[in-house]
């Protein structure tokens, strides 16, 4: 395995390798939803390259930039493991130098959701993954369904500017107990992580109204609200069940639809989604 933190040896390194390529953008600070998508990559291609970068155009001035886990040593060990061929590991000089200033935008899709609660978060997003996937010009891309937003975005900037690359999605690894894995899951006390049980808990409710037949989403949304708002630690930013590619609300629910909810526990704000189909 090699480690580079350069974008020059990078595409230097990327020319040797074995075709098809599989390629995973992280941030870091793993957990079985990474790994689940290095593994898929390595059963899928001849070579693998994880990237490892916080990027700071994606988090909001009072976001959680500079306290976002972090932990290099753990997580080349993990890759290490999964055979990974290439870490890429830039440091923000490398990949955004002083005179930086081109961005790539995704209309409309990013305006609601996460983007509406996020300003400029998803520009920081395609702008950094068109610059990895520029870099590494993989074969496949894999990215999880946790972020079905961020999914969407990426899919469409993919099919927009023609980029040369298939988008390839992961199903959301849980804890026993049902809460999505995330990196920032290590900011909740012991109290919000028992409080945070409940986006899943409203998600498999959704799950479960859809299996008793029934087809409108308001009715959906609001039991999904009230069940959310009876758990004090909890602070509803949305729940929508919502078209998956154009993110459209729905008034009738028409497979496949996807259920999403952004939610607070303490200052802790986490975001998770399940498929109707
Ligand atoms: P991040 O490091 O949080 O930017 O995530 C890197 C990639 O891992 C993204 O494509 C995420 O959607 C994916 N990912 C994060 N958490 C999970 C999870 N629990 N299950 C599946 N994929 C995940």
């Amino acid at each position: 395995m090699k480690v580079t933190e350069t974008i020059d040896e990078m595409k230097r390194l990327r020319h040797q390798l074995a075709e098809p390529v599989g390629f995973v953008p992280t941030m870091g600070y793993f957990h079985e939803g990474h790994l689940a998508l290095v593994k898929r990559a390595r059963a899928e291609n001849s070579s693998v390259v994880v990237s490892i970068f916080v990027n700071p155009t994606q988090f909001g001035p009072q976001e959680d930039f500079d306290s976002y886990p972090r932990d290099p040593e753990r997580d080349l060990a993990m890759l290490k493991k999964e055979k990974t061929n290439i870490v890429f590991t830039p440091s923000v000089a490398e990949m955004y130098p002083a005179q930086f200033n081109s961005w790539v935008e995704v209309g409309k899709l990013t305006e609601r959701l996460d983007g509406a609660s996020r300003p400029g978060h998803f520009r920081g997003v395609t702008t950094v993954v068109a610059k990895l996937f520029n870099i590494v010009q993989p074969t496949r891309a894999y990215f999880g369904q946790k972020d079905a937003q961020q999914l969407a975005v990426i899919k469409k900037m993919v099919a927009d500017l023609n980029m040369n690359l298939e988008i390839v999605t992961i199903p959301t690894v849980r804890e026993p107990d049902g809460l999505a894995m995330s990196s920032r899951n290590t900011y909740l006390n012991p109290q919000e992580r028992q409080a945070a049980t409940v986006l899943y808990q409203a998600l498999s409710l959704a799950q479960q109204l859809w299996a008793q037949g029934e087809k409108n989403a308001e009715p959906m949304r609001q039991e999904m609200t009230a069940l959310i708002q009876k758990q004090p630690l909890a602070d509803i930013d949305y729940v929508s069940i919502a078209d998956p590619e154009t993110l459209d609300e729905l008034d009738t629910v028409k497979p496949p639809a996807l259920v999403s909810l952004a939610v607070k526990i303490g200052k802790t704000r986490l975001i998770d989604n399940v498929v109707l189909e």
